[in-house]
């Protein structure tokens, strides 16, 4: 996580004078605000993880990184599409960032949540091997 250049390291560094965060209003550009705090991605990522069957729980990055080495082990579909959803949330959140900050483009949380959602279909239709089971089923990625 220490490879995002967010705004409060930018502006350490003097490469920018406003540390905020452009998707929401008023706080800082931590990469903890970013993946974790800000309502923005709060929305997002309570979207995704319910397709997961799971609930958003507050934490730190910390907190994340611990659940994620107990709940993405091994090799079942539940696991791959867990950091596949993942992985596309943090990078879709990212890229809706930068967007914002370098190219002044702007999408709705929904449109983000689209296109997360589209990119992991595509994926799991590569997958190959994806057992008819109840459990399997409960993803409600499409
Ligand atoms: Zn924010």
């Amino acid at each position: 996580m220490k490879a995002h250049k967010t705004l409060d390291k930018l502006k350490t560094y003097g490469t920018t004078e406003s540390d905020v965060c452009v998707l929401c209003c008023g706080s800082h550009d931590t990469e903890s605000h970013l993946f974790f705090d800000c309502s923005y991605s709060n929305n997002i990522w309570s979207s995704m993880l319910s397709l997961l069957n799971l609930r958003r729980i507050d934490g730190d990055v910390h907190f994340w990184i611990d659940w994620m080495a107990h709940h993405a082990r091994g090799k079942s579909f539940k696991v791959w599409i867990r950091k596949t959803v993942l992985a596309a949330t943090v990078y879709h959140i990212w890229n809706e960032r930068n967007g914002r900050i370098f190219i002044s483009i702007f999408n709705s949380k929904e449109k983000i949540r689209k296109q997360i959602r589209s990119v992991v279909i595509l994926k799991a239709r590569s997958w190959g091997g994806i057992g008819d089971t109840d459990e399997n089923r409960s993803f409600c990625i499409a």
